[in-house]
């Protein structure tokens, strides 16, 4: 197996163009630790109530309850050839537990793929982020929207807003991401691990190009 990280700010895109990846390549999984939380809260598992008070402020989960989580899902799914991490790591010190878990299992870090984008972008798009609370799906009604207005392409069910998409918690959520997910561009950088794509267009098949290209 090799780990590909995927860095940018809420909203830069890592989810849309990761799942564009997994569909266009064979042999790439996408891990959104975001949706697996969403997943936990969901189905009201012990993890799961207790990330919820995290998340509804915009905050981020203990440590140990996302790493566990990182940790069982790459036990349970050893055979991939390449999983896209989408949301993790997120701090310092969740890029060190990664790093000494993939040690231990004898799996590669090949690099972390930065999609770079500028603070108005990221506005823009989590404003217009939409998603399908049946089948994960998402959507953009200002740059990917659905076929038809608030209904999921995939399975016909009425799109929502996420609840952390409103303003408030997105402001937080950036503060979040300024203080402590921004070093680890430098945390990678000087492993020589770091590549970067312009993710500021709107062409989704051109960025997904992109990124295929800069993780070879
Ligand atoms: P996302 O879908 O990646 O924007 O994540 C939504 C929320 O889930 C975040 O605002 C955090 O509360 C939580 N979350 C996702 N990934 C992590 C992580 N690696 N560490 C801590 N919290 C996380």
């Amino acid at each position: 197996m090799n780990i590909v990280i995927l860095l940018g700010a809420p909203g830069s895109g890592k989810g849309t163009v990761a799942g564009r990846m997994h569909e266009s390549a064979d042999g790439i999984a996408h891990l959104s630790t975001g949706d697996l939380l969403r997943g936990a809260v969901k189905a009201g598992t012990p993890a799961g109530v207790e990330a919820k008070a995290y998340m509804t402020k915009g905050e981020l989960v203990p440590d140990t309850i996302i790493a566990q989580m990182v940790a069982d899902y790459i036990a349970e799914n050893a055979s991939l050839q390449t999983v896209l991490l989408d949301g993790f790591p997120r701090n310092v010190a969740q890029a060190d537990m990664l790093s000494d878990l993939l040690t231990s299992k004898g799996i590669t870090l090949k690099c972390a793929l930065m999609l770079e984008v500028s603070d108005a972008t990221v506005i823009n798009r989590i404003s217009g982020r939409r998603v399908c609370p049946t089948c994960g799906a998402g959507f953009n009604v200002n740059i990917l929207p659905p076929k038809v207005d608030g209904i999921c392409d995939a399975c016909g069910a009425e799109l929502i807003t996420r609840a952390d998409d409103c303003p408030e918690t997105v402001a937080n959520r950036l503060n979040v991401y300024r203080e402590q997910t921004f070093p680890l561009i430098a945390y990678y950088r000087d492993r020589n691990l770091l590549r970067s794509i312009d993710g500021e267009h709107d062409d989704l098949d051109r960025k997904v190009a992109d990124a295929l290209k800069a993780i070879q």
